[in-house]
């Protein structure tokens, strides 16, 4: 297996993904939604391509913007990908791969960031305008 090959599965088990990522590398999204979504800023690593699902029949998505859906374990609740709807790109939260040698590289969305918290790591951090301008207009928020 490479160390860009993962693999994860919700909590109760019923969907299991596996993924090719980019690199090792994960970002963080402080953007309203996703923090509304997750009840913090989401870590996410992108996929290189889209997952292999198991279980994907228990899979729910919710259409978080036009461009956007963001997928759910139906029977647990846990989540499982944003995923850019035209251009079928994925990213997964962090938390759903097995453990190995990750490093949080980005924070995109900083301007959304409440003041009141903020991570210690060096990264390469992105304003929403800056996402917009790099993903074209109507492709934001890659995390
Ligand atoms: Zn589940
Ligand atoms: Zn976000």
């Amino acid at each position: 297996m490479s160390d860009t090959e993962v693999s994860g599965t919700c909590l109760c088990g019923s969907v299991k993904l596996r993924a090719t990522v980019k690199e090792r590398v994960y970002g963080a999204c402080h953007c309203g939604i996703c923090r509304k979504w997750g009840g913090g800023p989401l870590l996410a690593v992108e996929c290189a391509e889209a997952p292999v699902i198991e279980g994907a029949e228990h899979i729910r998505a919710y259409d978080s913007s036009e461009w956007a859906e963001r997928g759910f374990c139906g029977k647990c609740g846990t989540h499982l990908f944003y995923r850019l709807k035209a251009q079928d790109f994925y990213a997964l939260p962090l938390g759903l791969l097995e453990e190995g040698d990750w490093r949080f590289g980005h924070q995109v969305f900083i301007d959304e960031k409440p003041a009141h918290y903020a991570f210690a790591n060096r990264t390469h951090d992105l304003t929403g305008a800056e996402v917009f301008a790099q993903f074209g207009a109507s492709d934001p928020d890659p995390a």
